[in-house]
């Protein structure tokens, strides 16, 4: 996956910028919705679905991502890649976006924690669906820019903190959901303390040398977790303060 962005990196040099207007925003977002589709059907046998929550879908519509990018890359806003924010950390494919906001099994009236604020856009993603996101971000740079970025969009009901996501954010807790989008090599266990019963954690999982698996751990009702493995993943480090 390391390898599959490096390439998508050099075809971004190679490849001329191109030109698009602002008016055709809404038309690609459409496409891109087409592209995530087809690639959920892609990777049904892994992820035990062909088709992705219809709200899902509909934030992924709703969301601005080129709000997100960097001036640089705005024109593959809308491209099914990662692509980079700045201080060398990455906007996620939104395919993965897409997939892990599904996994979460959120509502209305959930209470999410995101681990990873980055540029942002998975915390909107995730506030068209749920009641608040309270994300946290390690690199203040990127914490201060995503707070601007969602303010300017309206957001009000997202929280974004810089601080070391790996022991979670007790003020808040429990979650109903916990989405983490920097890969630890284990699960860190101040997260499954701040779950809630019946809640699930969504988590890449495995060193950078090694092939990282995007997992979902679900906390039953008598606080036991049970594990799911659902594919392999391509996501930055979960640094320490
Ligand atoms: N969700 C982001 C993608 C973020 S990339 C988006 O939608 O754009 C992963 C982010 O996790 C990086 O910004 C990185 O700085 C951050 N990160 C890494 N370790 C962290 C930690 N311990 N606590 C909080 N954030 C962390």
């Amino acid at each position: 996956m390391n390898n599959k962005i490096f390439l998508s990196l050099l075809v971004l040099w190679c490849c001329p910028v191109s030109t698009f207007s602002q008016d055709d925003y809404p038309e690609r977002r459409d496409v891109l919705v087409e592209e995530i589709e087809a690639m959920v059907m892609e990777t049904r046998e892994y992820i035990g679905k062909d088709r992705l929550k219809g709200a899902v879908i509909e934030a992924i519509r709703n969301v601005p991502r080129h709000e997100f990018v960097p001036d640089l890359y705005k024109s593959y806003a809308y491209e099914n890649r990662p692509l980079p924010i700045g201080s060398r950390q990455t906007i996620s494919q939104p395919y993965i976006v897409a997939l892990m906001t599904d996994l979460a099994e959120v509502n209305s009236n959930s209470i999410v924690l995101e681990v990873g604020t980055g540029s942002g856009y998975q915390a909107a993603v995730l506030a068209e669906l749920v009641h608040h996101v309270y994300s946290i971000e390690i690199l203040d740079s990127l914490a201060q820019k995503a707070q601007r970025t969602l303010f300017n969009l309206g957001y009000e009901n997202i929280t974004v903190r810089s601080g070391d996501g790996y022991n979670g954010w007790q003020e808040h807790a429990p979650y109903d959901a916990i989405i983490v989008t920097a890969a630890p090599e284990e699960i860190p266990q101040p997260l499954i303390e701040q779950l809630k019963p019946g809640g699930k954690i969504v988590i890449p999982v495995g060193a950078q040398s090694r092939t990282q698996y995007l997992r979902v751990i679900t906390k039953n009702r008598s606080g036991d977790v049970e594990v799911k493995e659902i594919l392999p993943v391509g996501f930055v480090p979960l640094t320490r303060k």
